[in-house]
């Protein structure tokens, strides 16, 4: 049995009463029950369920000169984040489930965010033939993913998609189409010409989404598209929900927040895949969220070394990591224009419904996955102090509100300022 837990002086989104809520044994016991077991007061901050990462790469095995479970499930709890589903594409390849099994043991005893590894569709995420997709689930993989490569073979995709759905398994895409993408390194317009720079069209990715919507269509697979960047792809995406193709997508706070006019100055932190666009593609995105035809965010966080991404703009890999800031760059951008309801279903409730998980809530029964946030107090973004091994950031030095102060997964401290 754990040690009962209870926080006082807390808030439920949108209200200005001060409660208490009880924890039992990992479990929400109830509201404003008389205290038991140690207390924590949460200074008035607002609870919430834990933030859902559903796109994180963690870089373990292989790259833990980057990254590794350790470093960035606690990147995670400190940003709010309960649960991170990461991406397969390590070295070796998350293919293996053995190797599912041994992540999953790892970070059980680490004690910051649960882990929910998603593998690979394809064998090395080479594309051609299929992963042991059913032993993978049967080890704890929990969606199947070629991300960090793109699936340029349709047939195989269509394959993957089918069995996947036979297993009740979603499968995500990163959907570009590769050869239309070529050596692009930023977003094909007027900013990449007057720069000079190899430019990635935004047709690159509305013609993927347009072939993997119709394979899914056929398929009646659950597909789900990650970081969806532009307009058009996501006119796609409505259209075939509309048709009732079982699809959904995400967006990347980083693809709302920036644009390619950040490229000007020739700074490769903000090389990502797909790259930043414009103004009107990050508008659009934003309408997205409002209007539903977005089901969730998601940081696609992509730790680094500096030295990897201080070459210049041609070399240096793409990704940010901003894994511990975004519920907070999310808040203070869009809080008012989004509401902190529909904002935290975003972070929470959405992410749940594409992998058809239990919608977390804060009734009593559910798990003790918690984070507190304080919504008032505006503090800099301070990279050298972030639990990730990438201490840079595009927003290094901003004021942000809505930092989370306390972390619980399962009743326990997985964070706290
Ligand atoms: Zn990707």
């Amino acid at each position: 049995m754990k040690q009962n837990l209870t926080l006082t002086n807390i808030r439920r989104p949108n209200s200005a009463k001060s409660e208490t809520l009880t924890i039992e044994n990992g479990l929400i016991k109830g509201w404003n029950l008389p205290s038991e077991g140690e207390t924590i007061d949460g200074n008035g901050a607002t609870v919430a369920p834990a933030l859902l990462e559903l796109h994180a790469h963690l870089r373990e095995p292989g790259q833990e000169v980057k990254e590794d479970l350790a470093s960035g499930l606690a990147a995670a709890a400190a940003g709010g984040y309960g649960t991170v589903v990461c991406m397969p594409n390590t070295s070796p390849v998350i293919d293996d489930p053995a190797l599912v099994r041994s992540l999953i043991q790892k970070a059980n005893g680490l004690g910051f965010a649960r882990l929910r590894p998603s593998a690979a569709l394809t064998k090395g995420q080479a594309g051609k033939q299929l992963a042991e997709l059913s032993l993978l689930k049967e080890a704890g993989a929990c969606m199947f993913t070629d991300d960090g490569r793109t699936n340029e073979d349709a047939r195989v995709l269509r394959l993957g998609l089918e069995y996947a759905h036979s297993l009740g398994m979603v499968v995500s895409v990163h959907a570009e189409d590769a050869s239309l993408r070529a050596d692009g390194v930023m977003n094909e317009g007027p900013v990449s010409e007057a720069l000079g720079l190899p430019g990635n069209p935004a047709a690159a990715e509305a013609a993927r989404v347009a072939r993997d919507l119709e394979i899914a269509a056929l398929t009646g697979a659950r597909l789900h598209i990650q970081h969806l960047s532009t307009a058009r792809a996501l006119d796609l995406v409505r259209e075939a929900k509309s048709r009732g193709v079982p699809v959904t997508c995400e967006v990347c706070p980083h693809h709302l927040t920036l644009t390619d006019e950040a490229l000007r100055g020739f700074d490769p932190i903000y090389k990502v895949a797909p790259p930043l666009r414009t103004q009107a593609d990050a508008d659009h995105l934003l309408q997205g969220l409002l209007d539903g035809s977005v089901d969730c965010l998601a940081t696609d966080h992509a730790p680094h070394t500096r030295a990897e991404k201080e070459q210049d703009l041609l070399h240096a890999p793409s990704g940010i990591a901003y894994i511990e800031l975004a519920f907070p760059l999310m808040y203070t951008r869009f809080g008012e224009t989004l509401g902190l309801e529909k904002l935290l279903d975003l972070f929470t409730a959405g992410p749940a419904r594409v992998m058809g998980w239990t919608v977390p809530t804060l009734e009593a029964g559910q798990p003790a996955d918690l984070v507190l946030l304080d919504l008032e107090t505006a503090r800099k973004v301070e990279p050298q102090s972030f639990k990730s091994k990438a201490k840079f950031t595009p927003w290094a030095g901003e004021e942000l509100r809505g930092w989370p102060t306390l972390t619980l997964v399962g009743g326990e401290v997985a964070y706290r300022r």
